[in-house]
């Protein structure tokens, strides 16, 4: 895996901006996902592994979540994916549609403006409701590809 010196170097700006240490594992894994988003530690783990063969599942599940702590990882679960999946946060509070065939996993935008792009109509927040505060929607559309309905 080769990365543009560059883009590298960048890189190493956003860990150190989040106080992180660099590392070469670390940056790797970030360009990994840059590319490949929405993939979990094995898919990030199979891929470092080819540069540097003695790197460990454990040490990039390590990786994985030292990034997500320090908000440059984003973690997403979903129903039809057994295990986390992570992506760079851009702090943009997308959603996911997952296809329910193939389990393809694509963004899609928000439902409407801003985080919280949806509210409950139910009491959470509202008067007599629970006291939470809503901070964001995560919210799981599932659907089709055009691939797999054309094989049908
Ligand atoms: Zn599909
Ligand atoms: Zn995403």
């Amino acid at each position: 895996m080769h990365h543009d010196p560059a883009t590298d170097a960048q890189r190493a700006d956003r860990l150190r901006a989040s106080g992180m240490r660099v590392t070469a594992g670390r940056v790797a894994a970030l360009a990994y996902l840059e590319s490949h988003p929405h993939s979990r530690a094995s898919e990030v783990h199979a891929a470092l592994a080819q540069a540097s063969p003695s790197v460990s599942l454990q040490s990039v599940h390590n990786i994985m979540n030292d990034l997500t702590e320090h908000g440059l990882l984003r973690r997403v679960d979903l129903p039809d994916s057994d295990g986390a999946l992570y992506e760079i946060e851009h702090l943009d509070n997308h959603h996911h549609v997952q296809c329910v065939v193939c389990r393809r996993i694509e963004d899609v935008e928000c439902a409407t403006g801003l985080a919280p792009c949806l509210t409950p109509a139910g009491p959470a927040g509202g008067e007599g409701g629970s006291r939470m505060r809503i901070l964001e929607a995560s919210v799981t559309f599932r659907g089709i590809c055009a691939d797999c309905e054309q094989a049908a």
